[in-house]
């Protein structure tokens, strides 16, 4: 892609009400738009950020075995009233129709989901049974803040698994926990396991992915020298306490949670009356499991944990293109075949070719943040100048070489 064509250009100014990083970022390099507290616009360049997370996501759970499908934002009254979320769920949006018929707007889908999956599991060969989708939210959050760390609207993945036996179930919780760190390694982020209490209806544990940064919402106290983590709200430790599996002092510190993972139990199956016969010939009810991840959420975390006082280093697994090409002025015949070349041999590319000064082109290429920088530029005749997005050193090298490299 050209950049002169590409619709939001970088700004030189950071947006006036930025209360984090990823918010001044992603607005100032022209990945999203604001449209009020909560609720934003991506971007060509990060549509394609967000398409990339979303698309890792869906490998991992396809290769788990969940079957993606897409169900609908705007839902029935009567669903959220059957498990009592009508009344209990205070971020729940409703809207009334000219007829004055009651809606609500998905916060979540176990009830669309629960009563799509009676019509498909009958007998205990139907299970399991994983379904999920990534898809828009919609919570009546009290406070949007952070970027598009909490939106009123924002992309999730959450996907549904019905099983048959208890013991079913914990596999398939613990391949989604296994796949999920899959997920967030190759996004860049390390994420801790935390145990949380269950959600709205359930008392049983819950497992949230958690990546520290001062910009999430939580407290979390774990330990430097194995795996153990717990979200301080249900936490009866303090910092510096002993850590209950090893022994080596806990720390506290502020962490997003990126997804998570529920144990629904039998809830919705009776509340929907979803049954299965089992080889016995008994009618049971299946247990349900539910994992959320953060898909928009993930995005700004990503942006918080790379980025430097010059802009975005996105990793490169989800960078929007993976090389710029700065055509500098008296260079654009050349810099323009450096960029049909590597079109060519299918590297995903972005051309600056607007007209502009050298220097608003490098701030150009650090705020947008793609991994590799070619300069071209008349000084260096056929020679590209290198530049990684992470490094600080640079070097010339001929095209032939940036090939290779690139390979
Ligand atoms: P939080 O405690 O942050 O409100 P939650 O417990 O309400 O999260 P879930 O309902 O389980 O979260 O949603 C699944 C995932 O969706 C969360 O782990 C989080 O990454 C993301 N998420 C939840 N609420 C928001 C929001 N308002 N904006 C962006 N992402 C969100
Ligand atoms: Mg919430």
């Amino acid at each position: 892609m050209k950049l002169s064509k590409i619709a939001f250009q970088v700004s030189k100014n950071a947006p006036a009400n930025a209360d984090t990083v990823n918010h001044k970022l992603l607005v100032q390099a022209g990945y999203v738009r604001q449209l009020m507290a909560g609720v934003y616009t991506y971007t060509t360049l990060g549509l394609k950020v967000l398409r990339s997370i979303e698309n890792i996501i869906r490998e991992e759970m396809n290769a788990i075995g969940g079957q993606e499908i897409l169900m609908p934002a705007l839902q029935p009254k009567e669903n959220w009233v059957t498990t009592g979320g009508w009344d209990k769920i205070d971020v729940l949006f409703k809207l009334k129709s000219r007829t004055d018929k009651d809606y609500a707007l998905g916060q979540s889908h176990e009830e669309i989901v629960t009563p799509l999956a009676k019509e498909f599991i009958n007998s205990y060969k139907d299970l399991p049974l994983a379904l999920y989708q990534i898809q828009w939210k919609y919570r009546d959050e009290l406070r949007s803040k952070s970027g598009i760390l909490r939106g009123r609207e924002f992309f999730m993945k959450d996907m549904y698994s019905f099983h048959e036996t208890q013991e079913d179930f914990e596999r398939f919780y613990s391949e989604t926990k296994a796949a999920y760190l899959r997920i967030f390694k190759r996004l860049g982020l390390t994420a801790k396991v935390t145990e949380a209490s269950g959600g709205s209806f359930t008392e049983k544990v819950s497992y949230e992915f958690m990546v520290l940064t001062d910009a999430g919402e939580d407290d979390i106290f774990y330990c430097d020298e194995c795996d153990y983590c717990i979200n301080q709200e249900i936490a009866k430790v303090k910092e510096g306490d002993k850590c209950p599996k090893c022994g080596s002092p806990l720390k506290l510190a502020r962490a997003s949670e990126v997804g998570n993972v529920f144990d629904l139990g039998q809830k919705f199956a009776k509340d929907f009356e979803v049954t299965f016969t089992n080889q016995a010939g008994e009618k049971k009810y299946p247990i349900m499991g539910c994992y959320g991840i953060g898909v928009s959420r993930s995005m700004g975390v990503i942006v918080e944990k790379y980025n430097d006082e010059k802009g975005i280093i996105w990793p490169k697994s989800i960078a929007p293109f993976q090389v710029e090409v700065v055509s500098l002025s008296g260079a654009e015949d050349y810099a323009l075949k450096v960029y049909e070349t590597l079109q060519k041999a299918n590297i995903s590319v972005l051309l600056d070719d607007r007209n502009q000064s050298a220097g608003s082109k490098f701030a150009a290429a650090d705020l947008l943040g793609l991994p590799v920088r070619l300069v071209v530029s008349p000084r260096n005749g056929e020679k590209i100048e290198w530049k990684e997005r992470n490094q600080s050193e640079s070097e010339l090298i001929d095209l032939e070489t940036v090939l290779t490299k690139l390979k």
